[in-house]
């Protein structure tokens, strides 16, 4: 031990096990002691390279040349610390007691002379730790009454408008949209009816049961004192704004006590839509406020009419989609698909239909959107499927060939585990081969496809089933992807289809398509064919099937297999 080191006479106590005092001793005896000494109690900490420590530190200690060799870094913490106190002690030997304050007396908080007294030293420090402890401490609660509410604990509008501008940029980054919610409790009734310190109560409550209902990972704020605010950004889908209003509304159902009395509080959602409806945090929740004084009846309001249609659409066609399982309400429609180069097995897409009670049609467009969203695709896509094997299966051979079926799938339904071992089991069962069966994605579908799913396309190939690029041209699929899909089809989309023979840049991009397809060894098919000149133009062009309204129409299965005996009894296969 150092002479200069007197040992202590009393024992200090640490204000903060966990303090950080940042040392700063240039030389001399004293600093491995006092290294020692202070490790005991609180955690030492030293620069990293050319910085002061990046953890920060709460108390600075240094001697001369460690002051000098850090005083403008250390200027610069106690800065950004603001208002936060950062002390600095200095020790100095007693002889430079004038000199080395000189200059630097508004940098420091303390100094202790060397040789140094052991207690007075330790003294000191828990002094101004403590006096940082507090300013902590004191930062901490006005951060809390800013931030906020004082009777719930919840965050206030001060934070959750910080927290849904955070949520904006992180959307701009990801590409993403972000809904907000204002849930509304009619709490003003309340307040008329057993004053404000119910009121507070009752908020408490309904803040405890807003914060089961919502679940763990939805960030909760109480804006004001009847208006709470949801912030949801999971990739702005539809179904997650339902999902969680659905959970808030219930909140009619729990009892709230409030000055004695039971009452139940029915809220009203009103949900904003980033970037849609406003670009500012503060604007959208504005928005979403607008919104919730519109809601009625359990259904959350939306703030723009488009989006209210859209919510509404899609409330009752997803309610709808399940109503028409239980009543069977779907149709599996045929639309045949012809040879253009040699004579081929009879070929048709599966369409489904729905049709309602009243005997009107939904067209697929409109609800098989919903049904993706909603995961009701699933249960569509087995009973396509299952109905699909059954129709091959009582169509027979027409000169010697089997039925050739295409089915529209999406990734979701290749992600179903088992999917190829139960094809193949309908396969067994119905005494189809599964080459009979093409499964048809959209080539946007392709283009997102993580590599789970593209194994699972694999497998489906192996197993031999057709797999066909839906609507090629309109997404954005590399050569290098194509080359990894296990598609044995490509289906031009009819928007190309649809310019020939007139438009040279739908030729050329419908002849660019089949040069791909034919390099890549693909079947083509030519979908959305409106009359014959595009016929003769494919045909000429070596495109393989065509398919459209000029051949014939989506038709249900009799018509089919009417259109089918005709096609026979002419000899034509295609009646072209
Ligand atoms: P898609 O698979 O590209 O189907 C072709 C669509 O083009 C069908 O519309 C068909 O009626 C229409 N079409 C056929 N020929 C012509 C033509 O010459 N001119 C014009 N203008 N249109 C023609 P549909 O039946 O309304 O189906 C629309 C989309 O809905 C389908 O596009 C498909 O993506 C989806 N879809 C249909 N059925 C199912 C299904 O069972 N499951 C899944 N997941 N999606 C389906
Ligand atoms: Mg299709
Ligand atoms: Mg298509």
């Amino acid at each position: 031990m150092s002479a200069a080191w007197r040992p202590a006479t009393a024992e200090a106590r640490s204000p903060a096990g966990t303090s950080r005092i940042l040392l700063l001793i240039a030389g001399g005896g004293n600093r491995q002691q006092i290294e020692r000494e202070l490790a005991q109690r609180f955690t030492v900490v030293h620069p990293e390279g050319d910085a002061l420590p990046a953890d920060g530190f709460d108390l600075a200690i240094a001697d001369g040349p460690g002051l000098r060799r850090w005083n403008h870094a250390l200027r610069e913490a106690k800065a950004a610390a603001q208002p936060v106190f950062l002390p600095l002690m200095l020790l100095l030997p007693r002889t430079d007691l004038r000199d080395r304050r000189r200059g630097l007396s508004d940098l420091l908080d303390d100094f202790i002379t060397t040789p140094i007294d052991r207690t007075e030293f330790m003294e000191r420090v828990q002094i101004l730790l403590r006096a940082r402890q507090q300013a902590l401490e004191q930062r901490d609660e006005l951060v809390r009454l800013v931030n906020f509410d004082r009777a719930t604990g919840l965050p206030n509008r001060h934070l959750f408008t910080d927290r849904v501008q955070a949520a904006m940029r992180s959307a701009d980054t990801r590409g993403a949209g972000l809904f907000v919610a204002v849930i509304h409790v009619p709490l003003a009734h309340v307040l008329e009816s057993v004053g404000e310190l119910a009121v507070e109560e009752a908020a408490m409550t309904c803040s405890a049961h807003l914060c089961d209902l919502a679940g763990e990972n939805v960030d909760l704020a109480r804006l004001r004192m009847d208006q709470w605010g949801v912030r949801l950004f999971d990739g702005g889908r539809m179904e997650a704004v339902f999902e969680l209003c659905a959970r808030i509304d219930r909140l009619a159902d729990c009892g709230i006590e409030a000055g004695g009395e039971t009452v139940y509080l029915a809220p009203r959602i009103g949900v904003a839509s980033y970037p849609a409806d406003a670009d500012s945090a503060a604007g959208l929740i504005d928005a979403a406020i607008a919104a919730a004084g519109r809601a009625r009846g359990g259904e959350p309001a939306f703030y723009t009419m488009e989006q209210c249609a859209a919510a509404l659409h899609y409330l009752r066609t997803e309610a709808g989609l399940r109503e028409a399982f239980a009543d069977g309400q779907f149709e599996l429609w045929l639309q045949p698909k012809v040879p253009l180069q040699a004579a081929g097995p009879p070929s048709a897409e599966a369409l489904i239909r729905w049709r309602l009670p009243s005997g009107a049609m939904v067209p697929p467009g409109d609800f098989i959107p919903v049904a993706e969203t909603s995961g009701l695709i699933r249960d569509i896509t087995r009973w396509v499927i299952a109905t699909a094997f059954d129709l091959v299966a009582r169509t027979g051979r027409d000169r010697g060939q089997r039925l050739h079926l295409a089915l529209n799938i999406t990734p979701v339904d290749v992600q179903q585990p088992g999917l190829s071992e139960w094809l193949r089991g309908l396969c067994r069962e119905h005494d189809v081969a599964p080459g009979q069966i093409e499964f048809e994605l959209t080539e946007t579908m392709v283009c997102d496809m993580d590599e789970p799913t593209l194994e699972s396309l694999h497998a489906l190939r192996a197993a031999g089933f057709g797999i066909a690029i839906d609507d090629f041209g309109t997404g954005y699929s590399s050569l290098g992807y194509l080359h990894r899909l296990p598609a044995n089809t490509l289906k031009i989309d009819r928007r190309f289809i649809d310019k020939i023979p007139g438009d040279s840049g739908g030729a050329t991009v419908t002849r660019a398509i089949i040069d791909l397809a034919q390099a890549f060894n693909l079947q083509t098919v030519a979908e959305g064919v409106e009359d014959a000149e595009q016929i003769e133009y494919l045909r000429a062009a070596g495109v393989d099937y065509g398919q459209g309204f000029h051949i014939a129409r989506p038709m249900p299965e009799t018509d089919f297999r009417a259109w089918l005996a005709r096609a026979r009894a002419n000899g034509a296969h295609p009646p072209t």
